[in-house]
């Protein structure tokens, strides 16, 4: 038996309303499809990358003569185009070899406030035997600083570096003491250890460095945005 539209309602009005609904949905949608298909809304956070020392304050100097200053100036350089292609936004307290107070390292990241302070160093030990990279955080330090710690240390791990340690800083270091945002210090390596030095020194391996510090950047903002 045929069923008899509704009174006063066609089928040519159901299919309309229909038709209607499925325009609003799709309408609705597809700015978040766009979103999406572009990687725009992936991350929001925002990092103060902070290379150590400069100009009057060269630190550690490796056997080859290449200073601490320049090697973390160089690998905070090379993390600028991956940072960009992340979407992350950021900021250096140094770009070229310039002296900048401890004091206003930190008061970068504490008046932009809402980022994560990245400080980044060379290490050195009198005695041989000491080799790989060390991510330190305040004593007292937030919940995200020490998650940031750890992933960072994997970011590094993931494109092949050697972990010295993953720990909380004994020394009282200002930038980490200091800052209202959470902060990590890693020390990329030993400056006193051959093997360290030859990544440290060569352009492939502050790529390298800079790739596993933004690997693991990213995959905690990804986590606590
Ligand atoms: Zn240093």
């Amino acid at each position: 038996m045929e069923t008899q539209p509704e009174k006063g309602r066609t089928p040519i009005d159901s299919r309309w309303k229909a038709l209607m609904v499925l325009t609003a949905v799709c309408l609705m949608a597809f700015p978040l499809w766009l979103q999406r298909a572009l990687g725009k809304n992936e991350i929001t956070g925002f990092v103060v990358i902070d290379p150590g020392h400069g100009g009057i304050d060269p630190g550690t100097r490796g056997s080859n003569g290449i200073d601490e200053k320049t090697i973390v100036l160089a690998v905070a350089k090379d993390m600028i185009p991956l940072l960009k292609r992340d979407n992350i936004r950021f900021i250096l307290t140094r770009n070229r070899d310039k002296y900048v107070s401890l004091n206003r390292r930190v008061q970068i990241a504490n008046r932009r406030g809402d980022c994560l302070l990245l400080s980044i160093h060379c290490d050195y030990f009198k005695q041989r035997g000491m080799e790989g990279f060390t991510v330190l955080y305040a004593q007292g330090a937030s919940h995200d600083s020490r998650i940031a710690a750890h992933l960072i240390a994997e970011g590094l791990i993931h494109k092949g570096f050697n972990c010295h340690d993953v720990r909380m800083d004994t020394r009282g270091l200002e930038v980490l003491d200091k800052s209202n945002c959470p902060a990590v210090l890693v020390e990329l390596g030993f400056m006193s250890d051959p093997h360290d030095v030859r990544y440290l020194t060569s352009r492939s391996g502050q790529h390298r460095l800079a790739a596993g510090l933004v690997h693991g950047l990213t995959t905690f903002l990804r986590k606590t945005q």
